[in-house]
């Protein structure tokens, strides 16, 4: 199929884990690579609505702290995890490595960044706590998130 992740066996995947779901090279010297940042076995768990909301707002704004190259991080329609889209060649370990930094921030953020009516477009959607659960819960997995299929 055309959709790189619809080509995954998605009930032959290990949650958590971070792996690459595509590359597109711009130019000789211009590549942008897509991550699949997987928080829940797919068909097993998900994350409820607010919790997904709230973790791209704060993440979002934080890895943005620790990196120029982030282009995007987004939810996955099926609530299991997100995408995660940077600019540039990086070694996958120091990828997850970002990840884990922005999640860290998550953890400890005292609000979720522009969750109001001005900044979003569902102002009343969010969960600081639910989000901080799922990013505690997935970093206390770190050991995992290299291990893609199970
Ligand atoms: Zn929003």
């Amino acid at each position: 199929m055309n959709t790189e992740s619809f080509n995954l066996d998605h009930r032959a995947v290990a949650a958590p884990y971070v792996r690459i779901a595509d590359t597109k090279r711009l130019s000789d010297t211009v590549v942008v690579k897509k991550y699949d940042v997987r928080f829940c076995q797919p068909n097993v768990d998900h994350l409820e609505s607010d919790v997904m909301h709230s973790l791209e707002h704060t993440f979002s704004e934080a890895v943005r702290n620790h990196s120029d190259d982030v282009i995007d991080f987004s939810p996955m329609g099926c609530q299991t995890g997100f995408y995660f889209i940077l600019a540039g060649e990086h070694p996958l370990e120091d990828v997850r490595d970002l990840i884990a930094a922005g999640m860290q921030d998550v953890v400890d953020a005292t609000e979720v960044p522009a969750s109001n009516i001005q900044q979003c477009g569902w102002a009343a959607n969010h969960t600081l706590s639910g989000a901080q659960d799922a990013a505690r819960t997935f970093l206390a997995r770190r050991d995992e998130w290299s291990q893609v299929m199970a």
